[in-house]
C-alpha cells in the first residue's frame, strides 16, 4: 500500500492524524493531495456545511465554539474550518488565530473532544485559489464523517464572498455599535445571508441593529416580490412589507439576537441553521446549490491548470517580452494562445 491510501483508509476509519495530514497535502497543492481528493470524492456529500462571515470581532469564533458545544449536545460531530483570505503581507492569519483561540478558550473541552476537528487555513505563501482548496477541505472533513462543518472566514472582501460560496447555510453575523450602514453596505451582505446574527446584544443599540437589518432583509424581499408576484395589476397589493414577506414560500432570513459569551441565543441560531438546512432538502435547492457549487468548483480547478499549462509551454516568457517590447499586445497574444489551445482539442 502506498501513502495515499494509507491516508485515505485512516480518514475513512476516522484516524484524525491522517486528516491532519491529508489537509496538508491538499493546502500544499502536492499531486498526492489531488490524489486522495480523487479517492474520497463518492464519500463526501454527507455533512451540513455551515459559513459564517462577518467583520473581525463581532464574535464570530465565540459563536462558532458555542454552536459546536450546542450541535455536540444534540448528538452531532463537528469540523471547523477557519480561513483567513487575508493579504499575505498583514500578517492576518497570525491575529486571527490568536483571536479564534481566545473565542476557543472559553470552552476548553472542545480541543480534547474527539468529536471536534478544528483546523486553520490562510492564503499566506500558498499555490493555487484559496476558495477552491477550501472546498477540498471540506470535503476531506466531509469525507471523514463529521456531521456538521463549520468554515469560519476572518475579514471582509469578496474572497470572503467567495468561501461562504463551500456553504450550504451561510450566517452573517453582525454586532451594535460598528455603523449599520457600513455593516449592511458591506459588498452583496444582503444577498449571501440565509441566517443573520446581531451579537453582543449586551450592547447598545442592538435592538436597533435588529430592525434595521428587518427593515433592509423585507426591502429587498419585496423589491424581488414586485418584480414576480405582484407585476399585475389585477393581483392584491400587500397591506405591508411584513404580510408580503410571509406569503412568500422562499426562506426567509431570519435575525437572531445573540450573546455569544454567556450563550444566549445560540439555541435559537441552532434551530435557525437546522431549519434551513431542513427548508433545503425539503426544496430543491440543497441540489441547486450543489450543482452551482460543482460548476464553479470545476471552473476554478480548470483555470488553474490552464494558467499553469500556459505557463509552462507556448513560450510563456517570449509572449511576455513581446508585450513589454510593445510588439504584441495582451489581447492579441491571449487569442493566439486561446487558439493554439483550441487547435489541440478540436
Ligand atoms: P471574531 O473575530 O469575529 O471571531 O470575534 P471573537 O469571537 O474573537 O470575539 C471578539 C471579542 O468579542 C472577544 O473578546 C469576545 O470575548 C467578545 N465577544 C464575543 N461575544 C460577545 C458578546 O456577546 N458580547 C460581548 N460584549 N463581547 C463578546
Amino acid at each position: 500500500m502506498n501513502e495515499v491510501s494509507d491516508l485515505v483508509q485512516g480518514i475513512l476509519s476516522g484516524n484524525r492524524r491522517a486528516l491532519a495530514r491529508a489537509i496538508t497535502y491538499v493546502e500544499n497543492n502536492y499531486s498526492e493531495g489531488k490524489e486522495i481528493m480523487r479517492q474520497i470524492h463518492k464519500e463526501t456529500g454527507k455533512a451540513h456545511i455551515i459559513g459564517l462571515t462577518g467583520f473581525p470581532g463581532v464574535g464570530k469564533s465565540t459563536i462558532v465554539s458555542k454552536l459546536t458545544e450546542e450541535f455536540r449536545s444534540r448528538g452531532k460531530t463537528v469540523g471547523i474550518v477557519a480561513v483567513d483570505p487575508g493579504s499575505p503581507f498583514t500578517g492576518g492569519a497570525l491575529l486571527g488565530d490568536r483571536l479564534r483561540m481566545e473565542g476557543f478558550d472559553s470552552s476548553k473541552n472542545l480541543w480534547t473532544d474527539p468529536g471536534v476537528f478544528f483546523r486553520s487555513m490562510s492564503s499566506r505563501g500558498r499555490a493555487g485559489g484559496l476558495a477552491a482548496k477550501t472546498g477540498d477541505v471540506v470535503r476531506l472533513l466531509d469525507a471523514f464523517g463529521f456531521d456538521i462543518i463549520f468554515v469560519e472566514t476572518v475579514g471582509a472582501g469578496q474572497s470572503e464572498v467567495d468561501i461562504i460560496e463551500v456553504a450550504d447555510t451561510s450566517v452573517v453575523v453582525l454586532m451594535p455599535e460598528i455603523g449599520d450602514d457600513i455593516q449592511i453596505s458591506k459588498a452583496g451582505i444582503l444577498e449571501i445571508g440565509d441566517i443573520y446574527v446581531v451579537n453582543k446584544a449586551d450592547l447598545d443599540g442592538a435592538d436597533k441593529t435588529v430592525k434595521w437589518l428587518k427593515a433592509m432583509l423585507l426591502l429587498s424581499e419585496d423589491l424581488v416580490q414586485s418584480l414576480t408576484k405582484f407585476s399585475h395589476a389585477d393581483e392584491p397589493k400587500a397591506q405591508n412589507m411584513e404580510s408580503l414577506a410571509t406569503k412568500s414560500s422562499d426562506w426567509i432570513p431570519p435575525v437572531v439576537k445573540t450573546i455569544a459569551e454567556r450563550g444566549d441565543g445560540i439555541k435559537e441560531l441552532a434551530d435557525a441553521i437546522e431549519d434551513h438546512f431542513e427548508y433545503l432538502k425539503k426544496s430543491s435547492k440543497l441540489e441547486q446549490k450543489r450543482e452551482e457549487r460543482v460548476k464553479r468548483e470545476l471552473l476554478e480547478i480548470l483555470m488553474e491548470e490552464i494558467k499553469e499549462l500556459v505557463k509552462s509551454k507556448l513560450n510563456y516568457r517570449e509572449i511576455i517580452h513581446q508585450i513589454i517590447e510593445g510588439k504584441l499586445d495582451p489581447h492579441t497574444a491571449a487569442e493566439e494562445i486561446v487558439k493554439k489551445l483550441k487547435s489541440v482539442i478540436s
